[in-house]
């Protein structure tokens, strides 16, 4: 499948629709999940075009990488997580339903599950109060 520039990270990169950012660079962007399946759950995608795991150059998946270590740094201490959950989904087999290549940073705790993948809207203030913990957290 080609890489379809009407998905909404896209749309999100072009400053077509809105997000709550938590940090940039030359070649990532970060921003909270709409849909949380957990508080403080995050998204970071490349700014380079590319559709899942498979459509990207190695050197773009490093700066990736990298910028998602770095935020989920932040996460875990905005959030005061035991731990960091990374996943990634390529494919609508693997349940992939943004066709723009990100990462998912999920804050884990003892005790608390997830919920399920991409199905409840959160509060626009509540992530955009998320949203600035991580960006404190961060600097
Ligand atoms: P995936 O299913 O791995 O492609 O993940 C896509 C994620 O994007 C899901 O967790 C959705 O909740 C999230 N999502 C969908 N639309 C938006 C949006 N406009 N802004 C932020 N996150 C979104």
């Amino acid at each position: 499948m080609a890489y379809d520039t009407r998905n909404v990270f896209a749309k999100i990169l072009r400053g077509d629709a809105t997000a709550h950012v938590v940090y940039e660079d030359d070649h990532s962007v970060a921003f909270m999940d709409i849909m949380p399946q957990v508080e403080g759950h995050t998204l970071v995608v490349p700014r380079a075009a590319a559709e899942d795991l498979f459509d990207i150059q190695p050197d773009s998946l490093a700066h990736l990488i990298r910028a998602t270590q770095y935020v989920a740094r932040g996460v875990k201490k905005a959030f005061d997580a035991h731990g960091v959950m990374i996943a990634q989904l390529s494919g609508a087999a693997a349940g992939q339903t943004v066709f723009h290549l990100h990462f998912h940073i999920l804050p884990r705790n003892h005790g608390i599950e997830f919920k399920l993948h991409a199905r409840e809207p959160a509060d626009a203030a509540l992530l955009a109060a998320h949203a600035a913990r991580v960006r404190a957290a961060l600097t």
